[in-house]
């Protein structure tokens, strides 16, 4: 779990995440749409805006990308309705940066980490250590493994230990561990897909958000695999790869 978790990755999210990220902040973002917009909300970036972001290298990265539109003028059937001088506004920026919403959102977004696309954040809770996020995930998430681990020690994460108290801070691994014979750890994030004794938990909503299988599948799958495998999750497998998975 990151340190700093950033709801939504518009402009602002962006641009707060990689300002962190630059600082050695280990942060997250969190955003509910599958993909990058298309369109184009913020087509002109405005002086004070660039004037805000020159000291993080923003500025001198849009500006490699845009247009400077000095002034604009207003016309109908052949007549001007009016002038629009922006170099009248700011001795350092005396214009208007014009360029695609996606070029700006790159060029935020150099520094920043890839956002975690179709997650919603639901709940954002404050607690005595923390912060409490709950996020619900729509579409697929693709996350790599980072470590394949045989009868893993398990530390219960500390919001488990506040909704069940009794829960030890470090658990060995072994056959009562819930992590069971293998765990193979998703990324940076909480969750894994790992093995278990006890198969009647297998398919329930009985884990925090991890993938349980029996101890034999998962050590099979675990050979298939590697450190650096791309785990796709989806809420329900398409036609094609239900049929492959049958
Ligand atoms: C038609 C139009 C034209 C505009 N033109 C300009 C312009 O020329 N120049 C300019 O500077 N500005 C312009 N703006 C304003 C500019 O688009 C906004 O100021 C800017 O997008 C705000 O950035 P933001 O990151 O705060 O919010 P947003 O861009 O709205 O980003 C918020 C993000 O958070 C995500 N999100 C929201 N709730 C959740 C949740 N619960 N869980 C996970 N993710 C969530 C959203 O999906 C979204 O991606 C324009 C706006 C509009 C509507």
């Amino acid at each position: 779990m990151a340190d700093v978790t950033v709801v939504g990755a518009g402009p602002v999210g962006m641009l707060l995440a990689g300002d962190l990220a630059r600082r050695g902040v280990d942060v997250e973002v969190l955003e509910r749409r599958p993909a990058a917009g298309g369109g184009s909300r913020a087509i002109g970036v405005h002086a004070p805006v660039l004037a805000a972001l020159e000291p993080s290298g923003v500025t001198e990265r849009l500006l490699a990308h845009a247009v400077r539109v000095r002034r604009g003028e207003a016309r109908s059937r052949g007549r001007t309705l009016g002038v629009v001088r922006f170099e009248a506004l700011s001795a350092r920026f005396p214009f208007v940066a014009t360029l695609p919403q996606a070029a700006t959102e790159a060029v935020l977004a150099a520094d920043a980490p890839e956002p975690v696309r179709g997650a919603k954040v639901m709940t954002v809770l404050p607690r005595p250590d923390g912060v409490l996020v709950r996020a619900g995930v729509r579409g697929r998430v693709t996350e790599r493994i980072s470590r394949i681990a045989d009868w893993p020690d398990w530390h219960p994460p500390a919001e488990m230990r506040q909704r069940q108290p009794y829960l030890p801070v470090k658990m060995t691994g072994g056959v009562y561990n819930p992590l069971g014979a293998k765990a193979l750890y998703l990324g940076n994030s909480l969750y894994r897909i790992h093995g278990t004794d006890d198969a009647r938990t297998i398919g329930r909503a009985t884990s925090s958000g991890c993938f349980r299988m029996t101890n034999g599948h998962v050590t099979d799958l675990a050979r298939r695999v590697g450190v650096g495998t791309t785990v796709v999750v989806v809420n329900r497998l398409n036609g094609r790869m239900a049929r492959v998975g049958d």
